[in-house]
């Protein structure tokens, strides 16, 4: 059962019926549930945007590639909006990807010119409402937008604007957008226009592919948190990636990263920068190359996989130890343990084998399944552990929780020394930026001293990269990373909550 309407927000009835079996509600409960505290100890992910300007071909099917390839910067919920010049039409829904679009769902997109999302909520409830793009009508024109990032000043621009209704902070910035549309002129440049106005308004971080019915947006904040690119298609016409994997799986060729503080319009007469902003100062996100980006992707035009390794050899010489293998945390201390290994010649060995298919789960887990815990997830290969002394390598630790498991399961599986190291700082001030870690409470480090880490973790050693060895592997502290959450300053000022909880509180 579908019942669409165009260009406005639509309500697709069958998609909600897979939660709630009714109509999607304002308020609607949060529908994922996690199996157990296995993903609680890994960084929250973002959102993925992706961007289609392709004249003569179906942007669609293209953008619903492009959130293939992004589906692991959120797996909550998937969107697309369309226009054929005329008209945009979005659909969006919980789930993956896979359980969003199909080929039917594809069909009613019609148009050369879109937008998509990948949601995981950093800030407003998972519920179908907040799904993106978020969509608003004024007068003529349709406006869509994708967000990934986290503003810092959500309250302030609420107040400026006289919003009291958006839940997220992408919707407000999407409702600023609207209420700045009306210009008295009709050359079809309102929407940059718009932005130009409003952008300098924002704080925090912002990745943003926008449109109307005839152009594509993409923008990114002054200090560029969050990535986002530029490529061109083969057949024609352009695109817009948070990461250049997304490029590759369209067969878009990659042209440029775009810059910290850029906003490229694209339509018919090509691609056209703007520097809407007084200040740029760019900031990359340091755990995109620790844990977020894909290894295949590119960021700085450094390859993601081979700052990870670079992060493991430095790792190795900071802080060696004897050991007999080096084991990784799969997946995401392949690389970095490869690199450890390398450099200290101890062997490399799977000792955990993942998997896969776990992921977030709907079926709320037995008390029986609690109990196994990791297992779900994670199962060890004692053939490798047995009798060795281990070096167990992760990328990061911040709550701690599955870290500890993990260590009792590899000396449970004979492991006779563990020795845990990880490719990145001790985490332990909160991101306002994207990343959903927000109260330092629930980071292990801003508790603990490195060896009272160590004894709770059950480890027989502890160390972490240093943060001049992480930025190094990175390419080099002048690119310009933000390292907050691993040493405290942040480039912009925060509340001591941040905004992004005050939003829905209102
Ligand atoms: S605080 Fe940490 S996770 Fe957040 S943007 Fe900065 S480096 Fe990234």
């Amino acid at each position: 059962m579908t019942e669409w309407t165009t260009e406005s927000e639509y309500v697709l009835a069958f998609s909600a019926a897979h939660w709630t079996g009714a109509a999607p509600q304002p308020g609607a409960p949060t529908i994922a549930v996690e199996v157990d505290g296995t993903f609680e100890s890994t960084p929250g992910e973002e959102c993925g945007v992706f961007g289609v300007y392709a004249p003569g071909q179906d942007a669609a099917h293209i953008i619903s590639f492009g959130l293939f390839a992004l589906q692991h910067r959120g797996q909550e919920s998937a969107g697309i909006a369309a226009s054929d010049g005329q008209t945009i039409t979005v659909f969006k829904d919980m789930g993956l990807v896979s359980q969003v679009f199909n080929e039917t769902t594809l069909a009613a997109l019609p148009g050369h010119l879109g937008i998509g999302h990948t949601r995981y909520s950093t800030s407003g409830s998972t519920v179908w409402e907040n799904a993106q793009p978020a969509y608003r009508q004024v007068e003529h024109t349709g406006i869509a937008l994708g967000h990934n990032g986290n503003l810092t000043n959500t309250v302030e621009l609420a107040t400026r604007i006289g919003d009291d209704a958006s839940t997220t902070d992408s919707m407000l910035m999407l409702d600023a957008v609207a209420g700045a549309i009306h210009d008295g002129r009709s050359d079809g440049r309102q929407l940059e226009r718009a932005l130009t106005k409003v952008l300098p308004l924002l704080d925090g971080a912002f990745s943003l592919v926008v449109m109307d019915q005839g152009h594509l947006v993409g923008v990114r904040d002054p200090h560029g948190y969050r990535p986002l690119c530029l490529g061109s298609l083969p057949e024609g016409g352009w695109v817009l990636a948070s990461e250049t994997a997304a490029l590759d799986l369209v067969g878009a060729a990659f042209v440029r990263e775009i810059e910290a503080g850029e906003m490229v319009v694209i339509d018919a007469g090509g691609v056209r920068s703007q520097h809407p902003f007084a200040d740029v100062d760019p900031r990359l996100c340091i755990f995109e190359f620790v844990y977020f980006a894909r290894p295949d992707s590119n960021l700085y035009g450094q390859n993601v996989h081979g700052a990870r390794q670079r992060m493991g050899r430095r790792l190795a010489t900071e802080a060696p130890i004897e050991a007999d293998v080096v084991v990784p945390v799969p997946e995401s201390g392949i690389p970095a343990a490869q690199g450890f290994s390398a450099e200290s010649n101890i062997p490399y060995a799977d000792g955990l084998v993942k998997n896969r298919y776990v992921g977030r789960t709907f079926i709320e887990p037995t008390q029986m399944l609690r109990d196994r815990g990791i297992r779900l997830k994670l199962n060890p290969i004692p053939e490798n552990l047995d009798g060795k002394r281990i070096v167990l390598v992760d990328d990061s630790i911040v709550r701690g929780t599955t870290t500890r498991q993990l260590v009792k399961m590899v000396r449970e599986a004979g492991a006779v020394e563990v020795h845990l190291r990880i490719s990145s700082p001790p985490y332990r001030w909160p991101c306002y930026y994207g990343m959903d870690t927000s109260d330092s409470s629930r980071l292990l480090a801003a508790q603990l001293s490195v060896d009272e880490i160590r004894e709770f973790l059950d480890a027989d050693s502890l160390a972490y990269l240093s943060l001049d060895g992480l930025e190094q592997a990175a390419g080099g502290e002048n690119l310009g990373f933000c390292n907050a959450c691993l040493s405290g300053s942040y480039p912009t000022p925060v509340g001591e909550q941040g905004d992004k909880f005050v939003l829905e509180k209102r």
